[in-house]
């Protein structure tokens, strides 16, 4: 774009560059009454923001302040809380609610929709690029069902935090520009216990090329509204995946390409997510996004202590369907949820939707395999890895042992296969990893140590320079991430009046691949305090 735009230094909210693509292009709602109902035939319904008691801007995160060319001193305007508290409406936004539906933990649900998120519209970024911002808790839309449309500061620091943390370790998601106070309680029962109890209310301002999901193309094709089906198909591959649209080719092939994006872009996403142990928590189709960004930060949680069977939501502990081993799966489900929505616009042939899918377990395959054989050193995947990276999962069971700690330290392990090690001094480097240190003797140690082995002498069969495997592996295990209890001490600091363990965090979560010698702390395994304690264990999807 024009250099005007690059050099820009906005410090007047009113002089954002909207451009509300998203609300030109597609059908409105005609009825704009804020009240819960069925919202036919249309994308969206216009509604403002709730204003709030005393909003107040407690953090911010400075690159998407710059992304949007915004002044670096903005976010301490009181204006600037005002606006992205939900109390003024900046001029040339078009505030509205997105329609969608979804299947929620495996069964449709009809009708969901942004029930408490407001967009503002689409501003131009510094690259000329449409940046959606969104009010997330900024009060009831028609698509509320029988929720209130806020949000507490609890969740609200998690969504903030770790959007961006998952934006430095490199994983496509959405982002936040701000977290703003309200001033406003907020009733919620955490556990679904029978206990609601105040809360501090918050808004979160999310920024994202577009919050487009794959429930929102499953409402119409529930309904059998195949125009504007299409018309969401086609203003999305305009607005988003500009390569792909092409005159010359039919609807169906169209679809069917796009489709195939889709899946790819999702098989990264998941890969990355193994990669780093996140779990999104609630994988239901309506938090899906079509840009393959990670969307909607509720009950995530971070692997900490190895097991594949882990999920951080109480609300799904029975099925377990939403575990971190099951997520590669879980996502596949989805996207064949997806192509069910489409298939009106093929012409009865599903045969383009059906190798869309199919690419995606093709493209998590080799994702993983690609990521796997990178992090340990290996180089590029050989035949035979298989075998090792399936030892590998099932020897970090054999004691409790924290995945993020290992996988970074491995990079520590003496590797020079001419040089005779001990078990003891192979497993030296990995000790910070035990969270049951006195366990990692006898068989335990052995088996641990023999895997170790096996990996060694596949890095020996490599030629790669050390400082490069070194390097290599260390730019994709890291350090630092977002463990559960971290977040709930910032929440804990944040709910009694002090907020600056959130840019404490942040700053620590900026450069989550670099050994930072001050911040060691925040890379400590869980504390046994944290083990079992609401909010770092265990979360709901009460937010
Ligand atoms: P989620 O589980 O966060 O993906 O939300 C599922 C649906 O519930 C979406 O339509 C949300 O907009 C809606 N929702 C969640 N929390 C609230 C709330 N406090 N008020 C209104 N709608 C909500
Ligand atoms: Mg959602």
């Amino acid at each position: 774009m024009s250099v005007a735009v690059n050099a820009r230094s906005i410090d007047d909210l009113d002089e954002l560059p909207f451009d509300n693509r998203f609300t030109r292009d597609l059908p409105a709602d005609p009825d704009e009454r804020n009240v819960r109902r069925q919202v036919e035939g249309a994308a969206y319904t216009r509604v403002r923001p709730t204003p709030v008691a005393a909003p107040s801007t407690i953090a911010w995160s400075p690159e998407v302040v710059a992304l949007l060319g915004m002044a670096p001193d903005l976010p301490l305007s009181d204006d600037f809380a005002q606006v992205f508290g939900g109390n003024r409406v900046p001029a040339g936004a078009d505030p509205f609610a997105m329609a969608y539906g979804g299947h929620q933990f495996g069964s449709w649900a009809g009708q969901l929709g942004d029930g408490r998120a407001i967009a503002l519209g689409e501003v131009l970024d510094v690259d000329g690029h449409h940046q959606m911002l969104q009010l997330k808790g900024a009060g009831p839309t028609p698509y509320s069902r029988t929720a209130d449309g806020r949000a507490v500061l609890r969740s609200s620091v998690r969504e903030f935090l770790c959007s961006e943390a998952m934006h430095h370790l490199g994983i496509p998601t959405t982002r936040a520009l701000s977290l703003v106070t309200t001033g406003d309680e907020v009733v919620r029962d955490i556990l679904y216990s029978g206990n609601p109890a105040p809360e501090p209310g918050a808004v979160v301002c999310r920024v994202a090329p577009s919050f487009t999901r794959f429930g929102t193309f499953q409402l119409p094709a529930s309904r059998g509204d195949h125009e504007l089906l299409e018309r969401l198909v086609r203003v999305t591959i305009d607005h988003s995946f500009p390569d792909l649209a092409d005159p010359s080719v039919g609807l169906p092939e169209l679809v069917g390409r796009w489709l195939g994006e889709v899946a790819e872009r999702t098989a990264t996403m998941v890969v990355d997510w193994m990669r780093v142990g996140f779990v999104h928590g609630v994988l239901n189709t309506d938090n899906l996004s079509i840009l393959g960004l990670t969307i909607d930060y509720g009950p995530y949680g971070w692997l900490e202590d190895w097991d594949p069977m882990w999920t951080p939501n109480t609300t799904d502990a029975s099925g377990r369907r939403y575990r971190y081993g099951q997520q590669p799966q879980v996502a596949h489900w989805n996207l064949v949820q997806l192509a069910n929505a489409l298939v009106p616009l093929v012409d009865g042939d599903v045969a383009p939707l059906q190798e869309a899918v199919d690419r995606y377990p093709a493209a998590y395959e080799s994702g993983y395999r690609t990521m796997m054989a990178e992090r340990l050193g290996w180089g590029p995947w050989r035949d035979g890895d298989d075998e090792p990276i399936q030892a590998l999962t099932e020897v970090l069971g054999v004691t409790e042992i924290d995945q993020v700690l290992f996988f970074r330290d491995l990079a520590d392990v003496p590797v020079d296969p001419d040089v005779d090690v001990s078990d003891a001094d192979l497993l030296a480097p990995l000790a910070d990893a035990w969270y049951r240190p006195e366990e990692v003797t006898g068989d335990v140690a052995a088996d641990l140590a023999g895997w170790v082995r096996t990996w060694r002498a596949r890095v020996a069969a490599t030629d790669r320079d050390p400082d490069a495997r070194v390097a290599g592996m260390d730019a994709r295990n890291p350090r630092y991430v977002l463990r559960n209890y971290l977040a709930q001490e910032a929440i804990d600091l944040a709910e009694a009046g002090d907020p600056s363990r959130i840019t404490e965090l942040l700053d620590v979560l900026r450069d989550p691949y670099d050994d930072q010698p001050g911040n060691a702390r925040f890379a400590a395994r869980r504390p046994d305090w944290a083990r079992d304690r609401v909010g770092c264990s265990m979360l709901s999807c009460s937010s």
